[in-house]
């Protein structure tokens, strides 16, 4: 078995990716660990300006301090209307007043603007990067719309407010109205993690 460690010490993260990669993992004979299984890692300092730059901050940090491939993310929603923002600011926009302010803060931002200009998508950067420094990153993209209130109780961050595009049956569901299962499945860090299989195919094949 080839450990992989991926940048989180949320164990429900490492849950999650061992279930995307599942397949990967059984022909490359990966082991998915996280970081807390290192408690002297680092805390890295985010100061990429791009979701790809901060993927691999994070993954090289993890690289460096295990001695392991390393895997890391970095997700946010990107709003059109706003150019962009959030972005790789979601997580702090209201300043530190967490996930219920982002989403107040941003609903009242977009207050004036019409259905057809709500378009946004939530982004996530996955990132690989081995002990010798060599690094990749790939992107996933979920496209959607901000609604107007929030729904539903499932999810974190700005999910009660986003509808994703291609729904089954025209639905208009939020994300927080999606199960964890459906949304894991199709989830833009679902599809990042799936673009990278490729650079993992390359690098550590035994
Ligand atoms: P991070 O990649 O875990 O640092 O996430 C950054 C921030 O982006 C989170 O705090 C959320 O505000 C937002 N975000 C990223 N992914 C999601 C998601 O799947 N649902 C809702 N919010 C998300």
């Amino acid at each position: 078995m080839t450990k992989v460690v991926l940048a989180t010490r949320n164990a429900h993260k490492v849950e999650e990716l061992r279930e995307i990669l599942a397949d990967v993992s059984a022909d490359l004979g990966l082991e998915i660990v996280g970081l807390g299984d290192f408690p002297h890692a680092p805390d890295v300092v985010e100061d990429g300006v791009t979701f790809e730059q901060n993927a691999i901050l994070k993954a090289a940090s993890a690289a460096n301090a295990t001695g392991l491939p390393a895997l890391a993310d970095d997700s946010g929603l990107t709003v059109d209307v706003l150019g962009g923002a959030p972005g790789i600011f979601s997580a702090r926009w209201s300043g530190g007043g967490g996930d219920r302010a982002n989403l107040e803060l941003l609903l009242a931002q977009l207050g004036d603007v019409r259905d057809e200009h709500r378009a946004a998508a939530f982004v996530c950067a996955a990132a690989l990067v081995l002990p010798d420094g060599r690094a990749a990153a790939e992107v996933g993209r979920f496209p959607g719309a901000v609604a107007r209130e929030p729904r539903g109780t499932q999810g974190f961050g700005y999910d009660p407010v986003f509808v994703p595009s291609d729904q089954p049956a025209g639905d208009e569901r939020t994300l927080a109205e999606y199960d964890a299962q459906e949304k894991n499945h199709v989830s833009h860090r679902a599809l990042a993690f799936r673009a990278l299989v490729p650079h993992l195919k390359e690098h550590l094949r035994p």
